[in-house]
């Protein structure tokens, strides 16, 4: 993992700030320890999906991960999340953070992800400027690496062997 991609992806999201502080509605989120929070907006066109690849699997040390994706997200005190921002870069280049205190899952980016375009755990979502709730995710995706022991047949999602269609 190098400090240098880690340095570039949290400026790269962090100069997002610019553009997208001020008021209206917004979504808070933060790691186990708290030393890393974020805020999002837009939710209502993120895409939300429960993801079972190995990678997930391995990253969140469960049956498996639910990843929402937005151009959004902004750390609220910048500083400490770069102190606390740990970024593994997997063989196939993918990057994933986490924070290096407490080990929360936070955000992954596909290597040929966009660079203002990451995915955030959902679960790590606090919550609403407003209270509401619209965290909906709506497909399970790389099925064909699901753990047996899960059951997921009756939950009315549509279900990828791979990534959505
Ligand atoms: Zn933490
Ligand atoms: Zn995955």
């Amino acid at each position: 993992m190098s400090q240098e991609e880690e340095k570039e992806r949290t400026s790269a999201l962090a100069d997002l700030s610019s553009s997208t502080t001020g008021s209206g509605r917004h979504w808070k989120g933060s790691c186990l320890c708290g030393k890393i929070r974020y805020r999002v907006k837009s939710l209502a066109s993120t895409k939300m999906a429960h993801c079972h690849c190995t990678d997930c699997r391995k990253f969140h040390g469960s049956a498996f991960s639910t990843f929402g994706e937005t151009t959004t997200l902004e750390w609220i005190d910048r500083d400490e999340a770069r102190k606390h921002l740990q970024t593994y870069v997997a063989t196939n280049g993918s990057k994933r953070q986490f924070c290096r205190n407490c080990g929360s899952s936070l955000t992954f980016a596909s290597s040929n992800a966009d660079p203002g375009y990451i995915e955030f755990a959902l679960a790590t979502l606090d919550e609403a400027s407003d209270g509401s709730t619209v965290v909906e995710p709506d497909a399970h995706v790389f099925v064909d690496s699901k753990v047996p022991w899960l059951n997921i047949d009756n939950d009315g999602l549509p279900k990828h062997a791979r990534g959505r269609a």
